[in-house]
């Protein structure tokens, strides 16, 4: 059983690594830009709520992503095990997943933080094509990213629950560090 919360900037590899990591330990892989991306394509009210904020590299506000986590985490699939990348993203998020774990007595063993450099994830992302990719957009998400993504880093690091990873680095090693802390 694997609980793990995945920190870190757009483009520094957290769902690629989420995705082989849940695979192996057999945990679902919660991505809520996915959730979200699929519920834009499906154009769903939450999408179509969802798409501005998406499209300009902005936080979607917190009433859309609270239940959507809540119930994502009471599925069965998730009782055994999970993998959260892409939340919580604000401190506000992460004390409602804090209280949330509480009441589902569940603890997460770690909050990765994947550390990589501004300027290799600006060209990652370029190459990924995504249509929230554009440079422009780019900047804005990591700019949201250091303004309220980053102080997560000392939030989890004050509960010991933090272990950070280089994340610019090849996949493997990656994969491999990450599997030796687990
Ligand atoms: P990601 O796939 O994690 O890069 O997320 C893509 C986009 O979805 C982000 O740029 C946000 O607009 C939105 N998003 C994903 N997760 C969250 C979250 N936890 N809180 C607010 N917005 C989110």
């Amino acid at each position: 059983m694997v609980r793990l919360i995945f920190l870190g900037p757009p483009g520094a590899g957290k769902g690629t690594q989420a995705q082989t990591i849940a695979q192996m330990h057999h945990v679902p892989h919660i991505s809520t830009g996915e959730i979200l991306r699929s519920a834009v394509a499906d154009k769903t009210e939450l999408g179509l709520k969802a798409q501005t904020y998406m499209e300009a590299g902005e936080l979607v506000p917190d009433q859309l992503i609270l239940d959507l986590v809540e119930a994502r985490l009471n599925q069965a699939d998730a009782k055994t095990g999970w993998i959260l990348d892409g939340f919580p993203r604000t401190v506000d998020q992460a004390i409602f997943l804090e209280t949330l774990l509480a009441r589902l007595q569940q603890t997460c063993d770690y909050v990765v933080n994947f550390e990589v450099p501004d300027e290799a994830l600006v060209s990652r992302l370029l190459g990924r094509g995504r249509v929230d990719d554009t440079e422009a957009v780019i900047r804005n998400r990591l700019e949201v990213y250091h303004q309220q993504t980053a102080p997560l880093i000392g939030f989890y690091q004050e509960r010991k629950q933090l272990a950070s990873i280089d994340g610019d680095q090849p996949i493997e090693s990656i994969n491999q560090r990450l599997n030796d802390l687990i």
